[in-house]
């Protein structure tokens, strides 16, 4: 079509139920089946003409679903991930072979990070992209030589060159909607996460976050320090434009790093949102003032998902959270005093965690008690601050991120703290938090004014508790 060569995004098959996707932070087969939109790779689809976007996990694909798609273009574009770029080589590899005339490149935060590395893994890799690649791609896609294209590393006559450097992205608005290509190549319906209502629609509004988390993968990589942001009309543009495609949507989701990094923005945006009449929630730090949180409540704002990390404020300093747990406590307050409901995210293994600090992050849990929780081991991974800490002081132990499933697995243990313990802790987080009669109590009354919701939570709660005994016989 056009000047662009036929181009597929695609994000390959590979655990089953693995939302590794261009778009989930943390790669994993999760506690529950979820799957997040894979807006880094729609992103670059929205600017090439005639492309295609396969996201073959939330679609049920397996690999020989998906190889016979090569015949039919000449360019692929494959997302891949700490966790599942092993598996994504293999992909590629099976496309060569289908069709030995197919370019591929690998887009991705972990491949960004180590671009040679990535090419050295398999001929099959033509190029790889750097950071921000949306544009990287387009230019590919057009047919431009590889040498002349900003941001990318590629292989030639046996040996690998770097191109010069990209500049990150200022004018966000050049960024085409993505819910086009959303409803050109996805189905909604096939996406769900447990806390955010379905069918919902994630999007980004900015890349980028001011903090400086050292376990954090986007803002050290793809994204950066800078909250970069488009404008807050082109934003409710893209919702609106949304509504009409997706009337069925229960719940748009902005999955900007920190979305209330940049408050009068927020609040200017909610405006907006308010007007349209939808039902929004979206990522934030735990220190949002109680006038903004109204403000975004009284706008349609549902659920903020906050990461808390832990309950120590010893580890939220060796991280860089830069929160106060008395803050994070007001701020907790303040939500649910509103009605908003929090989905707290938190972590274990993080450095400086003993005995003594899992009690504390359970109690703290227990005590803030969000609606809902995740806990996730300390993953580092390549690009991150925490990756370079751990490997400096000996705390990364070999092994993969996630196990043959494809659930995560715990890869830091220290000389007082074994990885065996941290593993276990997180079983023990769930149970001590969910399994209480306050929590079972808030469920059944959820599940008593939502016949849908309540099928969802019974389907749900099966899952999670053959998730638990999975993992009690791994432990
Ligand atoms: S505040 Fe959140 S998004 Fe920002 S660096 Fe920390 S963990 Fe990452």
């Amino acid at each position: 079509m056009g000047d662009y060569l036929r181009t597929l995004f695609l994000h390959p098959p590979s655990f089953q139920g693995f939302d590794g996707g261009a778009g989930a932070r943390y790669q994993a087969r999760r506690e529950i089946r979820s799957f997040w939109y894979p807006t880094w790779l729609a992103q670059p689809a929205a600017l090439v003409p005639g492309s295609r976007l396969v996201d073959a996990p939330p679609a049920g694909l397996t690999l020989p679903d998906v190889v016979p798609l090569a015949g039919d273009y000449e360019l692929a574009v494959l997302h891949t991930s700490a966790a599942s770029f092993a598996y994504d080589v293999r992909v590629a590899e099976a496309l060569k072979r289908q069709n030995p005339r197919i370019r591929v490149g690998f887009v991705g935060a972990h491949v960004a990070v180590q671009r040679e590395r990535a090419l050295a893994a398999s001929p099959a890799i033509e190029f790889v992209a750097g950071n921000e690649f949306d544009f990287t791609i387009q230019e590919v896609a057009q047919g431009r030589p590889l040498a002349s294209v900003a941001g990318l590393s590629y292989r030639v006559n046996g040996h690998f060159e770097r191109t010069m450097e990209r500049r990150p992205l200022e004018n966000m608005d050049a960024l085409p909607f993505v819910v086009d290509v959303y409803r050109r190549d996805l189905v909604v319906e096939q996406y769900f996460i447990g806390y955010l209502l379905h069918p919902y629609v994630s999007l980004y509004t900015g890349r980028g976050c001011r903090s400086r988390c050292t376990f954090c993968l986007w803002p050290q990589t793809v994204g950066g320090h800078r909250y970069r942001t488009r404008s807050v009309d082109h934003v409710v543009s893209e919702i609106a434009q949304a509504k009409r495609h997706f009337p069925q949507v229960r719940e748009y989701f902005f999955d900007d790093d920190t979305f209330t990094d940049d408050l009068p923005r927020a609040e200017a945006i909610a405006g907006g949102l308010g007007r349209l009449g939808v039902t929004w929630s979206c990522n934030a730090k735990a220190n949002v003032p109680a006038s903004t949180l109204r403000v975004l409540r009284d706008n349609g704002l549902r659920l903020l998902l906050v990461g808390y990390e832990s309950g120590s404020q010893a580890i939220l300093n060796n991280i860089k959270k830069g929160v106060r747990l008395d803050l994070a406590r007001e701020f907790t307050r303040n939500a649910k005093a509103l009605g908003i409901k929090i989905h707290g995210t938190f972590i274990m293994g993080l450095p400086g965690e003993t005995r003594e600090t899992i009690e504390q992050t359970i109690h703290f849990a227990r005590e803030i008690d969000p609606d809902s929780l995740q806990v996730s081991l300390a993953a580092p991974y390549p690009g991150t601050a925490l990756y370079r800490e751990a490997l400096e002081r000996g705390w990364l132990e070999p092994g993969e991120l996630v196990d043959a499933g494809g659930v995560q697995a715990s890869v830091l243990g220290y000389p007082h703290l074994s990885r065996t313990e941290i593993f276990a802790s997180v079983e023990s987080f769930y149970r001590r938090f969910y399994f209480r009669p306050r929590k079972i109590f808030a469920f059944l009354k959820e599940m008593a004014r939502d016949g849908a919701l309540c099928r969802r939570r019974l389907a749900e709660g099966a899952e999670f508790v053959r998730f638990l005994a999975r993992r009690h016989s791994s432990a």
